[in-house]
């Protein structure tokens, strides 16, 4: 039996506190979708194409979302009967088309966005230096995930080929984004920024140990 005296590893209960986070957050997805008459994994794929340009390839969604292929062929196809998504079929080869997000999409999931959900209410309650802190440690497990190819690049600065890590060493906002040129803090760290584009493996690699050595 696990005492004070005789904890289970941190690394243990800190999954346990991700795991009972993960139930709320679940539940918050619900209440958004239901607020637009949507099922989670329906409101989840409106998110994922409303920053994204028109994709061909379900199987990109299932691996994003990590549900099987079937399950979001479904979904997809109960997207496009609500008239939320859209096929579109190239001129030249007919047997490829493209998904996207229409503007009654659009509006579904800006609806839904108003709903905020429990978890995010929790993390706004921290103080403000608790919030940088966790999302930089988010930032660090979400990166270690992708390099175990436990989940696929995600949108984060860390892996963005504009990101410049203490560019201005020294100042409160010590990175740069090169595809705004702007200086930006580590609060502003994004986690799924429509304007990434992955930087090759080495590239990675290197950002991220500068950005770790500070
Ligand atoms: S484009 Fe987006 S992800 Fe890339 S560095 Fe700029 S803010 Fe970060």
């Amino acid at each position: 039996m696990e005492t004070p005296n005789d904890p289970t590893p941190i690394s243990n209960r800190i999954s346990e506190g991700l795991a009972r986070l993960a139930m709320v957050m679940r539940s918050d997805e619900w209440a958004k979708a239901e607020a637009t008459g949507l099922k989670p994994t329906q409101l989840a794929i409106l998110d994922y194409l409303a920053g994204r340009e028109a994709i061909s390839r379900v199987k990109e969604i299932a691996n994003y979302l990590g549900v099987s292929q079937p399950t979001a062929t479904d979904s997809i196809l109960a997207l496009e009967r609500k008239g939320f998504i859209a096929k579109t079929t190239s001129a030249d080869d007919k047997r490829s088309a493209t998904i996207g997000i229409t503007a009654e999409g659009r509006a579904a999931l800006s609806a839904a966005n108003t709903v905020e959900g429990s978890a995010t209410a929790a993390a706004r309650a921290l103080p403000a230096q608790a919030q940088e802190d966790l999302l930089m440690s988010l930032v660090t497990m979400i990166r270690h995930l992708q390099e175990a190819d436990a989940i696929p690049i995600q949108r984060m600065c860390a892996t963005c080929r504009y990101f410049r890590p203490y560019l201005h060493n020294g100042a409160v906002k010590p990175h740069h984004c090169d595809f705004v040129n702007a200086a930006f803090g580590q609060s502003e760290f994004r986690i799924d920024c429509r304007e990434h584009e992955a930087a090759d493996p080495a590239t990675r690699a290197a950002t991220w140990d500068a950005f770790q050595r500070g």
